[in-house]
C-alpha cells in the first residue's frame, strides 16, 4: 500500500541532507562546544556558523538567538520567564487559539495571581483586533500571538497587533510563537514590531528535540534554567549538536526555495479542497481561506462522521491525517481551537486537519481525495446499517 503523508503540522519527515548533517556532529565533529580542546573549539565554531543561518534566516543577531530543545521550551521561557518577572506589575495578553505551549503557561499564571487576558478570535480564526487595542494597558508586560495557527493554517495579523501594541503598549515584550510559519512564510521580526519569536526543527525536516528562541537584547528576563552557563548564560545544558546541525541545514533549505516550496503546497492545498468539494459536497471548510489561511494546512469537516473514526479509516487505506493538533489530539476533548472560533460541535467533532510539506505532490492529493470519497461513503452506509438493524 502507497502511503501518504498528510500530517506535516504534527512532525515532518527528516531531510537526507539535515539526517547527515547530524550523523556528522554524531560521529565525526562530536565534541562539546564547551571543552577548551581542538575538539571543543571545532563543535563551538560549527554551533556558531549555525547561529549565523537563523541571524541570516531571520534577519536578526546572532548573539540574540538561544538554541532550545524545543517550541515548547522556546515558548515557556518566554511566557513563564518573561510573565513572572513582569507579570506581577502588569498584565499578559495571548489569543485564545494558542498552542498549548503558550496557553496553559498563560493558564498557570492566572492561577498564580496574574492579570492574564484573552483575545477573542472570529469564525475564521483571526484575532480580534479591537478587542487587543482595548485589552491593552500601558502596564502591559507580555502579548503573545501566534503568526500560523497549527489546526486551521490562520495567518494572524502580526503588523496591524505591533502597530497596536507600540502605540498602546510600548514598554509590552511582544512574542510570537512562529512554530507553524518559520521556513514556510516569510517572517519580519522588523515589520511585525517584536521582541521574541519561538521556532521547532521538526516542522521543517530536522529531528525533534531542537528549537529556537529569539529574543531582542533590550528585553532580557531571568533565565528558566540554571547550570553550566551555555547559551551565554540564558539557557544552560549542553547544547544538542546533532539537532542543532540539522536544523540549520533544514533551515538552509527552506530559505533557499521557500516561495517555491510554498507555491507547490497550495497547488495540493487547493487540488484536495476542491476535489473534496465536487466529491463531497456537504464537506465544510474550517478556518481562515485565501491569503489569510496558509497554503501547508486545510482544516476541514464532514459533518455525520466522527474525526477519530474518519482517521483510523482512512489511515488503514494509507493516508495519515490529523484530527486536530497532535498535541491535543489524544485528548477526548473537541478542538478548544475551534470552539472558540464559534463552530457547532457536530462541525468540531467531524474535523480533520490535512497539513503539507514540500515533499507532497498534486497527484497525492487526487489519490487522497478519491480515498476520503470512498471512506465517507462507506463509513455511511455502515452507519445507515446500523441504524436499520436497530429499527428492526
Ligand atoms: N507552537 C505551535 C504553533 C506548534 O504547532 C507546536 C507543535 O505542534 C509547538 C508550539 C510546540 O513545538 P514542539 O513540538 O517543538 O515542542
Amino acid at each position: 500500500m502507497t502511503e501518504i503523508y498528510f500530517d506535516n503540522s504534527a512532525t515532518t519527515k527528516v531531510s537526507e541532507k539535515a539526517a547527515n548533517a547530524a550523523y556528522r556532529a554524531m560521529t565525526e565533529n562530536y565534541g562539546n562546544p564547551s571543552s577548551v580542546h581542538r575538539r571543543g573549539a571545532a563543535a563551538f565554531h560549527e554551533l556558531n556558523e549555525a547561529r549565523g543561518v537563523f541571524a541570516k534566516c531571520l534577519n536578526v543577531s546572532a548573539d540574540e538567538l538561544y538554541f532550545t530543545s524545543c517550541g515548547t521550551e522556546s515558548d515557556n521561557i518566554v511566557v513563564q520567564g518573561a510573565g513572572k518577572s513582569r507579570g506581577k506589575q502588569g498584565r499578559i495578553i495571548v489569543s485564545s487559539v494558542e498552542h498549548p505551549a503558550v496557553y496553559e503557561p498563560a493558564k498557570r499564571l492566572v492561577s498564580q495571581g496574574c492579570d492574564v487576558r484573552f483575545i477573542d478570535v472570529d469564525k475564521n480564526g483571526i484575532i480580534d483586533l479591537d478587542m487587543l487595542e482595548s485589552l491593552l494597558t500601558d502596564d502591559t508586560a507580555l502579548v503573545s500571538i501566534m503568526h500560523v495557527n497549527n489546526e486551521t493554517g490562520a495567518i494572524q495579523p502580526l503588523s496591524e497587533a505591533g502597530k497596536l501594541i507600540r502605540s498602546k503598549a510600548p514598554l509590552a515584550l511582544f512574542h510570537v510563537d512562529a512554530v507553524q510559519s518559520f521556513g514556510r512564510l516569510p517572517i519580519s521580526v522588523a515589520d511585525w514590531q517584536i521582541d521574541a519569536l519561538s521556532i521547532s526543527g521538526h516542522k521543517i525536516h530536522a529531528p525533534k528535540g531542537i528549537g529556537m528562541l529569539w529574543l531582542r537584547k533590550e528585553r532580557n528576563f531571568p533565565p528558566l534554567m540554571f547550570g553550566g552557563g551555555q547559551e551565554r548564560g540564558f539557557r544552560s545544558g549542553t547544547e544538542n549538536m546533532s539537532g542543532i546541525m540539522a536544523f540549520a541545514v533544514a533551515a538552509g533549505d527552506c530559505y533557499a526555495d521557500m516561495p517555491k516550496y510554498y507555491a507547490g503546497m497550495q497547488q495540493v492545498k487547493d487540488t484536495l479542497c476542491q476535489t473534496l468539494q465536487k466529491l463531497v459536497p456537504d464537506c465544510l471548510v474550517n478556518g481562515a481561506v485565501g491569503d489569510k489561511g496558509a497554503a501547508h494546512i486545510l482544516n476541514m469537516s464532514f459533518p455525520g462522521i466522527r474525526s477519530e473514526v474518519m482517521l483510523h479509516s482512512l489511515e488503514a487505506k494509507g493516508l495519515f491525517v490529523s484530527a486536530g493538533s497532535a498535541c491535543t489530539s489524544k485528548s477526548s476533548k473537541g478542538s478548544r481551537i475551534l470552539a472558540a472560533m464559534g463552530l457547532p460541535e457536530s462541525q468540531i467533532d467531524s474535523a480533520i486537519r490535512f497539513s503539507f510539506s514540500r515533499y507532497n505532490t498534486v497527484d497525492q492529493a487526487r489519490a487522497a481525495a478519491d480515498i476520503i470519497a470512498e471512506t465517507i461513503d462507506e463509513l455511511s452506509l455502515v452507519k445507515q446499517l446500523g441504524k436499520r438493524k436497530r429499527r428492526n
